[in-house]
């Protein structure tokens, strides 16, 4: 049994379609859906001028599945998002992070640069921890609970992450 908890973004096209694709393809490729946050907005920090990202966060699972497993889901989504848009450089159609994942009781842990799990910058980015919460108010992070770590954000950047009217379907 793995559970895996995706971070899913997108800032180019149709934002929310690409949230979807991860939805249906992670049915589509076997999996679960536990549980399906709400649809979150941020805008995108760093040097490049782009636009704001949608972000959500799904939990599903899959008894065949091991975190090299989920990458590979998440990065073949990616490469199809990708296909249907003329993408430059920069803005994300789709991003697809695992934050973590779990086999029963015991978090998986791995230092491989290819897959470090949990995935290293969760723990601090309110577009993560926010809509995880939302989708599971019992979440844990290493031990600790994921309300702590929402708690313990930067006011400024919990507020940069925006609820909105959109949804995505199970
Ligand atoms: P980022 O998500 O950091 O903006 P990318 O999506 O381009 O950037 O990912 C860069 C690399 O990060 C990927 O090639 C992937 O192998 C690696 N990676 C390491 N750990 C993880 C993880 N937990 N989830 C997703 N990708 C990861
Ligand atoms: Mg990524």
């Amino acid at each position: 049994m793995s559970t895996a908890v995706l971070s899913i973004g997108s800032n180019l096209g149709d934002r929310l379609a690409h949230l979807q694709s991860v939805v249906d393809g992670m049915v589509r490729q076997g999996g679960r859906i536990v549980a399906v946050s709400p649809v979150y907005e941020t805008d995108a920090w760093g040097g490049v001028e782009q636009g704001a990202f949608l972000n959500a966060v799904l939990i599903v699972d899959d008894p065949t599945c091991d975190g090299p497993g989920w990458l590979r889901r998440g990065q073949q989504l990616e490469a199809a998002a990708d296909r249907v848009r003329e993408v430059h450089w920069g803005p994300r159609t789709l991003d697809v992070d695992i934050v973590s994942c779990r086999e029963g009781s015991i978090e998986l842990r791995s230092g491989d640069p290819e897959l470090t799990l949990p995935h290293p910058f969760a723990h601090q980015r309110a577009f993560v921890l926010l809509p995880w919460l939302a989708a599971d108010s019992a979440a844990e992070l290493s031990g600790t609970a994921v309300a702590e770590l929402v708690a313990g954000l930067d006011t400024d950047e919990r507020a940069a992450v925006r609820p909105t009217d959109l949804a995505l379907q199970r």
